[in-house]
């Protein structure tokens, strides 16, 4: 059926009015007859200032052409006729894009009268469509590539580099311990962070390399068409430089440490999952090799990964399996053979590979982040066990917790050893943290104020393994510690050692003059026990009275053996 101009005017008037798709009545000379409220909005003019004018007007000079050839070329009967995308010029002098349509109508008699146009706005749904892919593609914080397009460009290259005999380099980068920074700064400065890192990373490549956010705090670069090695050394040296350079967070100057891995193509896999999963095994053993390093992928990385692989994911389950477990290894005081307390020490009952000692999984639950639940039961764990001996006879006994770097620095650590008292009925004073060196050295106001909150609860704090970090002691005035416990590789050259004696008795020196503390760890001998009781050590702890044991265990120790370790100390220091 043809559509006459009565009919549209008679029937189509409301829809004119009404409707969103922009209509304009044109006659064949080109000249705009009538708008509806749509094409005005769409074009930015009021009905007056587009009426009367020609059509041509309003499209970009460029498409003029193609505009009056979509003019001749409609069909003669009423239907719709070829469309075609020009450019057209808005009142605010911007241009967009609209796929133009032209529709013949015809007067009472079928005589051609007039034609309609329609434009259909192509510039919203290409910004729909961009907007689709910058949220598909690329990482909306950092602006960089993300790692469905790392995917995409890695394989493209890969294809590429297989035609032409090429190579590629792909570099993971980690930036270490970025939890930390988040936990202790606040998520807002670690967006930040990245911010700054990926402004960093940015210039060290070319246009043609990829640099993607691969999640996190783990960015990827692919080095496309690698005529050898030299570059990418070159962009490792420039990587480097620029990362070790402080970042500001906030007022702060904050110093970060990366570790790179690097995996070739077609050397160390040919498909991007191999590549990309070689890199990472190359990342993960450059951050354990120390900081600020990197590592090329070897093919030996592969069987100790799907190892480590195994336990990691076991490791998630364990705590809700209560597979974890305290052992206890007694405090004695040197002098009188008294036990003064215990320290918690974490076993994992592994399910196939049996008991494991924290150094097998400790570092693991640091990297993966489950410290701070694992941290948790310990500490509830101890303080309940704790507040059970006292209730049972031992009034006097005080339980250690070790606590890694990583808990404290946690924003609500604090509260949580608060809540972990006042669970346990425990008080205060019966709980001593111990924390390592290395902590202190970081420093941080969160730092003091946590351990000032956590000292204002009555909890003694020590340092552990103390001598073996590089630190200035000036820290030592800064927060509230109550005793230091001598590393036992100092122990261990007592007395034979004279430097193992020189740093020992100077520990304890240094300790008179503080007013603080000393226990010893890792007494194994009598000499070593009688030595440390002439330097009025407070506390040893050691193989020669007992190796950590199971909570019920503890109890028959206690009343069966100390006994004769009491007599066995008595005659050491006649
Ligand atoms: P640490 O806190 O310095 O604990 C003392 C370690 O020395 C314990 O090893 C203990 O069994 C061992 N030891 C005690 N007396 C002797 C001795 O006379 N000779 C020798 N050769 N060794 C002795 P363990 O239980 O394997 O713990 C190792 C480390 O794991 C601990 O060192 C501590 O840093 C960490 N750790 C243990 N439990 C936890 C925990 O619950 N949380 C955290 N974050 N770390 C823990
Ligand atoms: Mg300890
Ligand atoms: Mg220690």
């Amino acid at each position: 059926m043809k559509a006459t101009q009565g009919q549209f005017a008679m029937l189509f008037k409301p829809f004119f009015q009404t409707t969103t798709i922009p209509i304009a009545l044109v006659d064949f000379s080109g000249r705009i007859q009538e708008t509806n409220p749509a094409m005005q909005i769409l074009l930015g003019f009021p009905a007056e200032e587009i009426e009367g004018r020609n059509l041509l007007e309003f499209v970009a000079a460029e498409d003029v052409p193609a505009t009056q050839a979509l003019f001749r070329n409609m069909v003669p009967s009423g239907a719709k006729g070829p469309s075609t995308e020009i450019r057209c010029l808005r009142r605010d002098g911007q241009k967009l894009t609209a796929l133009a349509a032209f529709f013949k109508i015809h007067d009472q008699n079928g005589d051609q009268e007039s034609m309609i146009l329609t434009l259909e706005n192509l510039s919203d749904s290409r910004q729909a469509q961009q907007r689709f892919n910058d949220i598909t593609y690329f990482d909306p914080l950092t602006g960089l590539a993300n790692r469905l397009l790392l995917h995409d460009r890695l394989e493209h290259a890969l294809t590429q580099a297989k035609r032409a005999q090429g190579m590629i380099a792909l570099l993971m980068i980690n930036i270490n311990r970025f939890r930390d920074i988040n936990d202790s700064f606040g998520h807002a400065a670690g967006d930040q962070l990245l911010n700054e890192v990926s402004n960093r990373l940015r210039p060290c490549f070319r246009d043609s390399d990829t640099l993607a956010r691969f999640n996190g705090d783990k960015f990827a670069i692919v080095l496309d068409k690698m005529p050898g090695l030299a570059p990418v050394s070159l962009v490792l040296r420039k990587l480097l430089e620029r990362l070790g350079k402080p970042f500001s967070i906030g007022e702060q100057d904050v110093f970060i440490t990366s570790s790179i891995g690097i995996a070739l193509s077609p050397g160390d896999g040919k498909d991007s999952d191999s590549l990309l999963n070689c890199a990472e095994l190359a990342m993960a053993r450059a951050s354990k090799e120390g900081r600020n390093n990197y590592q090329f992928y070897t093919p030996e990385m592969n069987a100790r990964a799907r190892e480590r692989l195994r336990l990691e994911s076991s490791l998630y389950r364990a705590l809700e399996r209560s597979e974890f477990e305290l052992y206890y290894q007694p405090q004695i005081h040197p002098a009188n053979g008294k036990m003064l307390g215990t320290e918690a020490l974490l076993r994992w009952n592994h399910p196939t590979r049996g008991l494991l000692g924290p150094e097998e999984f400790v570092p693991m639950l640091e990297e993966t982040g489950l410290i701070h639940a694992a941290g948790r039961w310990v500490l509830h764990t101890a303080c309940a066990q704790a507040k059970a001996w006292r209730s049972a006879g031992f009034p006097e006994m005080r339980i250690a917790v070790n606590i890694s770097a990583r808990q404290l620095l946690h924003r609500n650590f604090a509260e949580e050893v608060a809540h972990a008292l006042q669970q346990s009925g425990l008080e205060g004073e019966a709980l001593d943290l111990e924390i390592t060196e290395s902590i202190l050295m970081e420093d941080t106001e969160l730092n003091a104020e946590v351990l000032q909150k956590i000292a204002g609860l009555g909890v003694h704090i020590s340092i552990d393994d103390f001598g073996t970090g590089y630190s200035p002691l000036t820290y030592l005035k800064r927060f509230p510690v109550h005793s230091l416990k001598i590393d036992r590789s100092f122990i261990q050259g007592i007395p034979e050692n004279s430097d193992d004696m020189a740093i020992a008795f100077s520990i304890f020196a240094l300790a008179e003059t503080l007013g603080l503390q000393v226990t010893a760890e890792g007494v194994e001998t009598a000499q070593q026990l009688s030595t440390l009781n002439n330097w009025q050590c407070n506390k040893a702890q050691g193989y020669l009275f007992a190796r950590p044991m199971p909570a019920a265990r503890l109890d028959e120790w206690h009343s069966l053996e100390l006994p004769q370790l009491r007599v066995c100390s008595d005659q050491s220091q006649n």
